[in-house]
């Protein structure tokens, strides 16, 4: 563990520097919650672990820290929830410069979870010790940080129990912003409103093995598997809506293992995974798409059966239309920064997914180009701009 964990910085530099040196690769938190805790605590913030196990998957530490009025107060809530886990590095080669090692470089900090998303937390920490030195304990309403050890795992033990522990006991939140790296460019030309829903599909073809001499003795799945193909990707499953892009579907993998060349198989594997907007939920696009499938596979003929083996949906789409939240933090990028921030609801999913269930939520930070990539970055300047954004969101979210 290094050995900064005994003093508690909230400068956004060194914090960054100090979470990045905790090897937290999803599940393991290595340090990482821990010395935010003892960053967050000196500030008054009461600290609370919630760590959760589910069989079948990885115990995850996941930290709630709160200060403010008491929890049932009429105060406004406002949280930041993030992560504190990272990706694997990868290729360890390719890195030139230690992937824990949080050193400075050309005005840049590297390291993994430099941008996604330690660098965040650090800054959501520092913006809080000034808005707390100035403003005291007592600024009408309370602030949290949720932060969870399992975004980039199954996100099972994390985000979606903390919340749930929270309904349960009564706390609500009124605000929340993610601190994902969302800027494209630079720092903040970009935030997310919403995101696209994530269904991954497994499909079981089964036809009739047999010998290739022969074909009117067999049903071959492959060609059924290549019309359903077809069937799914040849016409757009939408033309978009307003706030995003068409829906995607794309094959990810198709497994046949046969080595015979003188055999056609008697089954084929394939899986897809699609991208959906706000103009379907998992339940009502899976239905079309079995309908597309179904109605390929009838025009085929034959024996052939398809399988719906296993339908994996980790997210349903969401969306906070523009609002006061949106504004509060459009307004807050465009003064601090000087950057007008564009509004969008492209790229993978987030823990976002499960905040929107409980209150308007958006995501905002970093730039995320390096993000999950070898040599993992941000601009130490961008660092600084970034804790004062968040520092003017509390600051007009709580004007007196
Ligand atoms: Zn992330």
């Amino acid at each position: 563990m290094p050995d900064t964990l005994s003093t508690a910085v909230t400068d956004v530099v060194e914090l960054t520097r100090t979470l990045v040196r905790c090897e937290s690769v999803t599940p393991k938190e290595a340090g990482a919650l821990q010395h935010l805790e003892r960053t967050l605590k000196p500030l008054g913030f009461s600290c609370e672990r919630m760590d959760f196990t589910q069989a079948g998957t990885d115990d995850v530490a996941n930290l709630y820290a709160r200060i403010g009025q008491d929890k049932f107060g009429n105060g406004r809530h406002f949280c930041f929830a993030g992560h504190s886990d990272v990706v694997p590095v990868g290729d360890l080669s390719s890195w030139t410069i230690g992937p824990f090692s949080a050193e400075l470089s050309g005005g840049y900090l590297f390291g993994r979870g430099a941008a996604d998303m330690k660098g965040a937390i650090a800054a959501f920490t520092e913006a809080c010790a000034r808005f707390l030195a100035r403003r005291g304990r007592d600024f009408g309403g309370s602030i949290s940080l949720l932060i969870t050890g399992d975004e980039e795992g199954p996100a099972v033990n994390g985000t979606v129990k903390m919340l749930k522990k929270l309904a349960e006991r009564g706390e609500t939140i009124d605000a929340c912003v993610v601190g994902e790296p969302t800027s494209s460019k630079r720092f903040g030309d970009m935030m997310k409103i919403g995101r696209r829903g994530s269904m991954t599909v497994d499909l079981v073809v089964r036809g009739i093995q047999g010998h290739v001499g022969y074909p009117e003795r067999l049903d071959n799945p492959i060609h059924r598997l290549s019309a359903l193909i077809e069937a799914l990707v040849r016409e757009p499953i939408d033309q978009g809506s307003t706030h995003f892009q068409p829906t995607s579907l794309q094959f990810t993998t198709i497994d046949v293992g046969n080595k015979a060349t003188n055999i056609a198989p008697g089954t084929v594997k394939a899986r897809f995974n699609t991208r959906f907007n706000d103009l379907w939920t998992s339940k009502t696009l899976l239905a079309h798409l079995k309908e597309r499938i179904e109605r390929a596979s009838a025009a085929l003929g034959g024996n052939g059966t398809i399988e719906f083996a296993s339908v994996e949906v980790s997210g349903e789409s969401f969306y906070t239309a523009p609002g006061p939240l949106v504004e509060l933090v459009a307004g807050a990028i465009r003064d601090v920064a000087g950057v007008e921030c564009e509004l969008s609801t492209t790229g993978g999913t987030s823990d976002a997914r499960f905040i929107s269930r409980y209150c308007p939520v958006l995501e905002f930070g970093l730039v995320g180009e390096t993000m999950h990539k070898v040599d993992e970055k941000s601009a130490i300047e961008d660092l600084k701009t970034l804790s004062r954004v968040y520092e003017t969101v509390l600051d007009r979210y709580f004007a007196a």
